[in-house]
């Protein structure tokens, strides 16, 4: 691997952040806080939030059984997409290669960094190949996107592949885990001591139920994580999202429920799309969605809004022509699709 400094723009290495009231005040109890021009009326929405999370990061660490050091948090998982490319990549001069088909924000935020995104498509089991990826990358490649479970296919990568492009590439390989909790395939943060080039993307938006608070977790070694702290906004998470989120890992109970029964609805789902006539390929899936080729995938989106059900049209996306995304919903709604369906 590159050294961090090597991979790193050199005025982001060399930037001083801007360090807030809140940075320089540490530890010692106080009770006086007359350091942040805030309003001393209106408790407790008048004080600015930890600008660094601790709390949220200490019991996020008990849980994933990473330090808290190794831990970014921002606002969603698309917070760390951008910052990734201010960080590392050179607007003009640097690239990234990323899978094909997969999430469209890494494509959004290469293109309003102005870096280079080259895309190497999947096979038709929508499995990639390190091999590709590296002959696809560059002495100018700093990043690599991967997805597992990849969204809009739904599949889990080969993990034996994934450990080969962390071994042999000199960059930063970003793996967004965002649907992992739906996946019976190990996460790969226990494996960040084994490779200090891994980035591991979560999020609060799916398994948590908490797409509203905007939470997105990134991990990586503890020098990565200080660059990304550096260059974020002071206070990216407020405080109402810290709360909330602390809340929700007292009900870690609840959000492993949701899953089981998500995956029991999923695997319902898919075996009823089988039965369809207008379903030509189920693709298995290991996240709360999963992807189905149909006869006319635009003709039955059509037909669905009408009937007041909203998918995902994917027929315009690589290796995806005829294809809808479904997300899981509640039983009844799962119901009320196929319903439709049956009557299409
Ligand atoms: C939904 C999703 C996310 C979540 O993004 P947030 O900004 O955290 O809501 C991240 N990555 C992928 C692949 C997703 O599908």
């Amino acid at each position: 691997m590159k050294t961090l400094q090597e991979l790193t723009r050199p005025n982001i290495w060399a930037l001083k952040p801007y360090s807030s009231a809140r940075d320089e005040y540490q530890g010692k109890s106080a009770s006086v806080f007359l350091d942040a021009n805030e309003n001393p009326y209106n408790g407790p929405n008048n004080r600015y939030p930890d600008p660094l999370q601790w709390d949220l990061k200490k019991s996020l660490s008990r849980l994933k059984g990473v330090a808290p050091e190794r831990i970014f948090l921002g606002n969603g998982s698309d917070e760390a997409i951008d910052l990734v490319f201010r960080a590392f990549c050179e607007p003009r001069e640097d690239n990234v290669v990323a899978i094909e088909p997969t999430y469209g924000m890494y494509l959004v935020c290469a293109e309003i960094n102005e870096v280079e995104y080259r895309k190497v498509l999947l096979d038709e089991h929508f499995q990639f190949s390190a091999d590709k990826i590296l002959n696809a990358a560059d002495e100018h490649t700093k990043l690599i996107f991967l997805c597992s479970p990849n969204n809009p296919t739904g599949n889990d990568l080969n993990h034996s592949e994934i450990e080969r492009l962390l071994h042999r590439f000199d960059g930063i390989v970003v793996l967004d885990e965002a649907y992992n909790d739906f996946s019976e395939q190990p996460s790969f943060l226990k494996r960040l001591d084994d490779f200090s080039n891994l980035i591991v993307l979560q999020t609060f938006s799916k398994a948590w139920g908490c797409a509203a608070i905007r939470l997105g977790m990134a991990f990586a070694s503890a020098d990565i994580i200080s660059v990304l702290t550096k260059i974020k906004y002071p206070y990216n998470v407020n405080q109402l999202t810290q709360q909330q989120a602390m809340e929700m890992l007292h009900r870690y109970y609840e959000i492993e429920r949701w899953v089981t029964t998500l995956k029991e609805e999923r695997d319902h789902l898919e075996k009823e799309f089988l039965k369809l006539p207008c379903v030509q390929k189920v693709f298995p899936s290991n996240a709360n969605f999963f992807l189905v080729r149909v006869t006319d995938a635009v003709q039955i989106y059509k037909y669905l809004v009408e009937e007041g059900i909203i998918v995902r049209n994917r027929h315009t996306v690589a290796l995806c022509g005829n294809c809808l995304r479904i997300t899981v919903g509640t039983k009844m709604e799962n119901e009320t699709l196929i319903r439709a369906l049956k009557k299409y």
